[in-house]
């Protein structure tokens, strides 16, 4: 039994206009369960494109896709993505990491998406691949603050913390050094041989056809010929368990990481903003309560309600479909929800103009709007010198040259050892308002 079988798919671009493109054509193909496989070809020839196909991240034009004898092309997207989640582990070339969220947070990421409610649970298991791939003492520190390699090994723990069945990775040793890329080929090895993970890695770079079982070659959207890698045997097939995972009940659906544009991923993470910014206003509430806000956040990030009828909603009573909240309270988390949209708005907005005026870079325009925002209501009383201290965080923050807790402990310390010296409460507050605009911010599409 295949793990992975392609019929005859096609994805066409802009199909019957002049700039048409046949990313794909016709490609047909079936993988075993535990095989490594490699699609290699020139850039542009359609190899990511394949990938999203199996991912159930781009449905085809034409053709069928199955994975675990399931057909794709039967699934609505809540399934779909549901399937990607259990499924389909992805690395990418540019590691597609949250730079807001700490290393640990972004591979625990995936969890959250499975609805896996224990904290303990899910850090447990983070920590795990991450000392599993010697990056547990950095577990605290965002992205950016390691290396090539070790973000690729934070992007693989992230693949794996769902226990997914094939790795999909695209591209993965592309951006690394070459010790680097040994050490991430090493792992891609391992997972496959010792934990029998089927692989499916696409390159352009002929040195590493060796690792694969088979190699399936890609020209102008089409598979050439395939070639079985005598070295490496094959190993027996056998039958795979169609994952029971299927039934289990989910809290939010996201696909994970897909080599999509951010606005894309915005789209995609719009459930998980949604939790986050749910929980940030409503832990005293049910679940029930809870739930229901969510999806109203849900519909309010992505725009299908507007301000007031947001607020609406809110108010209604539980039994009319609303979130049965009292007029004040309602009132009170639909303005901290727009106050937190605006803000991530602001971020991207084009400030060019107005900064002139005051003779400021534009960054530093930003900068000033955030800080204001978020000392508005909890360190009204601080000084000029406090302010600039603060500002000088934030944009640090906002840059991701600092992670979370540095900048907590730095708005936190006295201002004569260079801290911004607020009192804990305020500190407190500002620093998750910042986390939460960061999160809200991140893939909003840029205004024009
Ligand atoms: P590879 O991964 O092999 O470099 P891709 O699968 O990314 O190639 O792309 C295959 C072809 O499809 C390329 O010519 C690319 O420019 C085109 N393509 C990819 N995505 C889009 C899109 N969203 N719209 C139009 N053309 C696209
Ligand atoms: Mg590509």
């Amino acid at each position: 039994m295949s793990i992975v079988k392609v019929t005859n798919a096609s994805v066409v671009y802009n199909k019957g206009s002049e700039n048409q493109v046949n990313a794909l054509l016709n490609a047909t193909l079936e993988i075993e369960p535990k095989e490594y496989i490699i699609i290699f070809g020139p850039s542009g020839c359609g190899k990511s494109t394949l990938l999203n196909v199996i991912a159930g991240l781009e449905r085809p034009t034409d053709g069928e896709v199955s994975v675990n004898e399931e057909n794709l092309g039967e699934m609505n997207d809540d399934q779909l993505a549901k399937f990607h989640c259990t499924e389909i582990g992805m690395v990418f070339q540019a590691y597609n990491l949250i730079t807001s969220l700490s290393v640990r947070d972004n591979v625990i990421l995936p969890q959250m998406f499975l609805g896996i409610s224990d904290k303990k649970t899910r850090r447990g298991k983070a920590d795990k691949l991450l000392d599993r791939f010697g990056i547990l003492p950095q577990a605290n520190k965002i992205p950016t603050q390691l290396s090539g390699g070790q973000q690729q090994r934070i992007g693989i723990a992230r693949a794996l913390i769902n226990d997914q069945p094939i790795i999909l990775a695209d591209e993965p040793i592309g951006n690394l050094d070459s010790k680097s890329a040994a050490n991430v080929l090493e792992i891609l090895k391992d997972l496959n041989e010792k934990e029998e993970k089927t692989i499916i890695m696409v390159t352009h770079n002929p040195e590493y056809l060796d690792y694969a079982h088979r190699v399936f070659y890609m020209k102008d959207g089409r598979i050439e010929h395939e070639v079985v890698n005598k070295k490496k045997k094959q190993r027996k097939v056998e039958k795979k368990n169609i994952s029971s995972s299927r039934n289990n009940e989910f809290d939010i659906l996201l696909k994970s990481f897909p080599g999509l544009s951010e606005a894309q991923l915005h789209l995609l993470m719009i459930p998980f903003k949604a939790k986050v910014l749910s929980e940030y206003l409503l832990t005293p509430l049910d679940i029930d309560r809870i739930q229901r806000m969510e999806g109203f956040i849900k519909d309010r990030l992505s725009g299908k309600l507007v301000k007031y009828e947001f607020r609406m909603m809110l108010d209604k009573s539980f039994e009319k479909g609303g979130v049965g909240l009292d007029e004040r309270t309602a009132a009170h988390y639909s303005a901290e929800t727009e106050k937190i949209m605006e803000s991530a708005r602001l971020l991207r907005r084009d400030f060019k103009g107005t900064a002139e005026k005051f003779n400021l870079e534009e960054f530093e325009l930003k900068v000033k709007l955030i800080t204001r925002y978020l000392t508005l209501s909890f360190a009204k009383n601080i000084d000029e010198r406090q302010k600039a201290r603060i500002e000088q965080l934030v944009g640090m923050r906002l840059k991701s040259k600092i992670g979370k807790e540095i900048f907590m402990k730095a708005i936190d310390a006295p201002f004569k050892e260079g801290g911004a010296g607020l009192d804990k409460r305020a500190v407190q507050k500002i620093a998750r308002d910042l986390e939460v605009i960061l999160l809200v911010n991140f893939g909003l599409e840029e205004k024009k």
